[in-house]
């Protein structure tokens, strides 16, 4: 059975003037109960106080945490931190901190939320609240649970977040391959970046990724991949500048399942826009189903 990591207040109901999707995470716990007995469900718990603070400026945590959050940074965001869009901001870094341990059990886990990769230190950015990837990745360092993990980070905009956070942590390797001209227009170092021109197409697309991340894997001898599966290079995307197909987007799982084998991994889910909320959630869903059949659970 795939582990799949679920929490109610993953579906918090939109703040008045958001133009985030808020119905695309019930959509993925729809199409994936469908699955029936093919999953095993799991309910994460918040991650405790100390260890946002471990990533995030306290004064920002406090903000987030009391729904206080400044205008500027709001904008910055996109939408309101409102009490359930705290409280949802505080499961979803304990849902990919869990997807992480059922991985480590099972060989392969997937969040039903999460890749929040441009929310920084003292801010959230880019429909990101706290920067559950980071958050995660020093939480199992730190509790010694790896030694040394990465995050490989194939959302179409970079891990800016991300890389920012985890730059200089023993133990952690930041990959990011995204489009160069898209959101953020200044970006961060992660450890490897893989820049694209506008309108990479499948073929181009899969063969930068193993080119490029199998070295980077080979370099870093994970024992653990954060994987941030973001749909957005989709070429039919809103916010992604590449042009992969449908086809594209699974093979580049598979990919993705057969450079990191035998290292458990955890999937988030990442962005993907557009007006079709459910085809949306259905190519995140077909994401999770496809490293779930490639990926040898135990
Ligand atoms: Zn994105």
């Amino acid at each position: 059975m795939i582990p799949i990591v679920h929490h109610p207040a993953y579906v918090a109901p939109a703040p008045a003037r958001s133009t985030y999707r808020w119905n695309k995470n019930g959509l993925i716990r729809d199409l994936l109960r469908a699955e029936g007995d093919r999953l095993a469900w799991h309910e994460p718990e918040p991650m405790p106080r100390a260890w946002l603070e471990a990533v995030h400026d306290p004064d920002y945590v406090d903000e987030v945490l009391t729904a206080a959050v400044p205008a500027m940074k709001t904008r910055r965001i996109g939408f309101p931190v409102t009490p359930e869009v705290a409280a949802r901001a505080r499961v979803v870094p304990g849902g990919t901190w869990l997807a992480a341990q059922l991985a480590l059990r099972h060989g392969f886990a997937a969040n039903t939320a999460g890749g929040s990769h441009h929310a920084l230190a003292a801010t959230g950015a880019g429909y990101c609240v706290f920067n559950d990837l980071a958050l995660a990745a020093v939480r199992l360092i730190e509790e010694g649970t790896v030694e040394r993990l990465v995050v490989v980070d194939c959302d179409v905009h970079q891990g800016d977040g991300t890389a920012a956070l985890l730059a200089g942590r023993p133990g952690i390797a930041t990959y990011s391959i995204h489009a160069e001209k898209n959101f953020p227009a200044r970006k961060a170092r992660s450890t490897c970046d893989v820049a694209l021109p506008d309108g990479v197409d499948d073929e181009a697309y899969l063969a930068t990724l193993a080119q490029t991340l199998t070295p980077f894997l080979a370099e870093h001898r994970p024992q653990l991949v954060l994987y941030q599966a973001g749909v957005d290079p989709f070429a039919g995307d809103r916010l992604g500048r590449l042009s992969l197909s449908l086809d594209g987007l699974v093979a580049r799982e598979r990919l993705v399942a057969r450079l990191t084998q035998g290292v458990p991994l955890a999937s988030t889910v990442g962005g993907g826009y557009g007006d079709d909320a459910l085809e949306i959630a259905r190519r995140h869903v077909t994401a999770i189903l496809t490293l779930g059949a490639a990926i040898a659970l135990r």
